[in-house]
């Protein structure tokens, strides 16, 4: 189905090339780069050449393009993902080669078989997704049963108040030509939205009721709800909260039936904002500015002169109120300094014909840095890592760690969940040796996780153990003894819970450094909220430079990957996505969504990178 498959330098050197037909193909590889790689257009991932439609993604670091071309009649739903798997195997095995840049034409790239092994389980990925039936909305779930007779009868004047709440699908009419909007009025309508874009930027963050996350609904009552697990259904009173006591670990739990089976495979994405198709039609019509579309972030390009080159003095205004908007989106802010120094840098000197494509290069230069900034650098499948270790007959083991409070017992019994419904037995090692009911609140989960999963699903394998050794122990030594009872007991996985620890609190970062040092978990995650800003920053330095400084290794065992909890409170201030990735230069890997146990997401890098630039 793919006609070829090229990975070449952006120097021009081509390192591996596949390719199932005859045809020449570099006129239309040559377009790519010319028309859209050297013209910063990288935005958008796809470009059509005669007959050809041309995927392709860049590898910065490596300074790397892989292009992906099929037939522009196909309807390939996989190459997204083909192409994605493809980089990051390439980069996997080949990243001593690429160190420098650019790779080199003395090495023997021979990377046939994995091409042929991820195209097919692409393959198969489609053919499954093609399965899964689309659920149609009945009526009554429509919104249009909603709608009462006189609430679709127009009347004179009523027009202005209901303008907002129906804008989407303004703009998606503009598109299809059918708005139509009366010339002798447009100016006026421009300067009336002129005034009221001035009056927003003025009373910034004050209002915010038009365009509201759907993940958040509730967004004037956004308080910290008290923890309601959805087991057995209903809201927990008091005394199931107390986990002061200490119930038997076989104690009775209902479970609730519903949970289960709703995490098996990898972890969904988060899901994209339901406004995103009203953003793209922004982008599709920029060239007749309308006065129905929103201001946005972008607007303030609009006053940067076309037709010349763009200097770092004329950007500056510009800049520095991009800058405040992502800072407005809790991004810290170094960062946001540090991302906008990047824009200018790209943008410097790049000569624009109309002011319309100012505002559109600086979108897809800055939403190409986010996505590029938030993909995973390299292949993360916890699954594949937890049976690879199956197979070596050692169990996999991952260590939580973060301040105190932030989620880490709570996301760890979600992660162990999702691993029981992947039938992973696993194994708790209770290392919060510190803070009193810890150890009892794992039990509780652990309860509860062998409720949804009882042995008769598992063959008679009981799939949750809790390793506990009681208060003011050595979390190294408890952890270490874990992992030797799940090595000699065949469980699969260990997950460490460790205390929660300030930044600056050295004894304790000292402590878990050795229990890192001397156990070696295959993955050490940081667990952070997503409601922080500028103290993300400043937590994520510090745990990385304790391992660092109290490893005594010259290879010290930091930071492998992110779990960004409470994402479910923060509406569209997603900046601490950004911090914590620029930071440490590694994946969330996880995202906590709720207080239940199927409430664990993968990060979309689409998805936070279109609520950022909203
Ligand atoms: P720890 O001290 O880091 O182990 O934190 P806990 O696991 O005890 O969690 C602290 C609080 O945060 C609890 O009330 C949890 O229910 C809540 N929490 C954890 N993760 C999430 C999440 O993803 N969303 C929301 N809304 N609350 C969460």
């Amino acid at each position: 189905m793919l006609d070829l498959f090229s990975i070449f330098s952006k120097g021009g050197i081509v390192l591996w090339c596949f390719q199932s037909t005859s045809e020449i193909f570099t006129p239309s590889v040559n377009a790519l780069i010319r028309s859209v790689i050297l013209q910063e257009r990288t935005g958008n991932n796809s470009f059509n050449h005669n007959a050809l439609t041309l995927q392709y993604k860049l590898d910065n670091e490596f300074e790397l393009v892989f292009v992906v071309a099929y037939q522009r009649i196909l309807q390939l739903s996989y190459v997204d993902k083909f192409l994605n798997d493809v980089h990051l195997e390439f980069r996997d095995k080949y990243k001593n080669d690429l160190q420098g840049g650019g790779g080199s034409i003395f090495v023997d790239y021979d990377f046939k078989s994995s091409f042929d092994k991820i195209l097919k389980g692409c393959e198969v990925w489609a053919k499954s997704q093609a399965k899964i039936p689309k659920q149609m909305r009945t009526f009554e779930d429509s919104q249009k049963s909603k709608k009462t007779v006189a609430s679709m009868i127009e009347r004179k004047g009523e027009e202005k108040s209901t303008k907002k709440s129906v804008k989407i699908v303004e703009n998606k009419n503009m598109t299809n030509g059918k708005v139509e909007e009366s010339p002798e009025i447009e100016d006026d309508v421009i300067a009336a939205n002129r005034a009221k874009l001035a009056q927003k930027l003025a009373s910034k963050g004050v209002k915010k009721d038009v365009k509201k996350s759907p993940k958040s609904p509730k967004n004037e009552d956004r308080v910290k709800q008290p923890r309601v697990w959805a087991l057995g259904g209903g809201a927990r009173d008091l005394p199931t909260l107390d986990f002061s006591t200490d119930k038997p670990e076989d104690a009775d739990v209902t479970a609730d039936t519903q949970l289960i089976g709703k995490m098996t495979g990898a972890i969904r994405d988060l899901e994209v904002e339901s406004d995103e198709s009203s953003s793209e039609e922004e982008e599709t019509t920029d060239a007749q500015p309308s006065p129905k579309k929103s201001g946005g972030m972008f607007s303030i390009f609009k006053g940067l002169v076309g037709s010349k080159a763009l200097t770092e003095e004329s950007m500056r205004p510009a800049l520095d109120k991009m800058r405040d908007h992502l800072i407005g989106k809790n991004v810290a802010a170094d960062i946001a300094n540090k991302l906008c120094d990047s824009v200018a840098a790209k943008l410097e000197g790049k000569v624009l014909g109309t002011f319309d494509s100012v505002a559109k290069t600086v979108k897809a230069t800055l939403h190409e840095a986010l996505v590029q900034l938030l993909s995973p650098k390299r292949r993360v499948d916890i699954l594949r890592d937890c049976l690879h270790a199956q197979q070596a007959q050692r169990p996999y083991v991952m260590a939580f760690c973060g301040v105190n409070g932030v989620g880490k017992s709570t996301n760890l019994a979600k992660i162990c969940f999702w691993l029981i419904e992947n039938d992973m037995s696993v194994l708790i090692a209770a290392c919060d040796t510190f803070r009193a009911g810890a150890v009892e609140q794992l039990r509780t989960h652990t309860r509860h996780l062998n409720a949804l999963h009882p042995e008769s699903r598992h063959n008679g394998r009981k799939m949750v153990h809790l390793y506990e050794k009681g208060y003011g122990k050595d979390a190294a030594g408890i952890a270490m003894e874990a992992i030797r009872y799940a090595a000699e007991s065949r469980i699969d996985v260990v997950l460490v819970d460790t205390a929660g620890r300030m930044q600056d609190n050295e004894p304790l970062m000292r402590a878990l450094a050795k229990l890192i040092k001397v156990n070696e978990p295959d993955m050490v995650l940081f667990v952070g909220e997503a409601l922080v800003g500028n103290e993300a920053v400043d937590q994520l330095v510090k745990f990385n430079q304790a391992l660092a400084d109290h490893s005594s290794s010259t290879n010290p065992h930091m930071i492998d990957g992110i779990v960004l909890t409470k994402f479910d409170t923060i509406d569209d201030k997603v900046g601490a996505a950004i911090s914590m990735t620029y930071i440490t230069g590694q994946p969330i890997v996880f995202v906590g969504t709720g207080q239940t146990y199927t409430d664990l997401k993968a990060l979309n890098a689409n998805a936070v990178v279109h609520a950022l630039m909203k």
